[in-house]
């Protein structure tokens, strides 16, 4: 079943101007953008501009140039956060909730940058 993109989502009103955002970096096809409700000290969403609804749809049609941005802004957005462990950074965790399993709230791509706190398991095992 192809993907129906809801335009009137909370991220396409971001990238619209219509409401705003805390920016961390903007590229030609990507956004990145402190989350409203912070689930660890460090806590960044990184969206493409495009109109994709899911990691999925977006490794699947997306152009090779919104692909390269998009990694690499979230590359960008480790290193803004400090993040990295290369660098002396604590590490992070980098997540895309997708769908109703995923329990994606808002449907429109987004990769959430979490870190600055030990995260814990990856996920719940109930
Ligand atoms: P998800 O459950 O993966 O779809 O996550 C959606 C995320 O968007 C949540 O962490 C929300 O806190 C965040 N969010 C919702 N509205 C906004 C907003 N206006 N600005 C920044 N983050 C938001």
């Amino acid at each position: 079943m192809p993907y129906n993109y809801d335009d009137q989502n909370i991220f396409a009103k971001i990238l619209r101007g219509e409401i705003p955002c805390n920016k961390v970096l903007e590229t030609e096809h990507s956004l990145a953008f402190h989350d409203i409700n912070p689930a660890a000290p460090k806590h960044v969403l990184v969206i493409p501009k495009g109109s994709y609804v899911t990691y999925d749809h977006f490794a699947q049609i997306a152009s090779s140039e919104e692909i390269t941005d998009f990694v690499r802004a979230i590359g960008k957005v480790c290193k803004i956060l400090e993040v990295e462990p290369s660098q002396g950074g604590g590490g992070f965790r980098a997540i895309s909730n997708s769908g109703e399993a995923g329990l994606q709230e808002v449907p429109h791509l987004h990769v959430h940058i979490l870190g600055g706190r030990n995260l814990g398991p990856m996920i719940s095992k109930s």
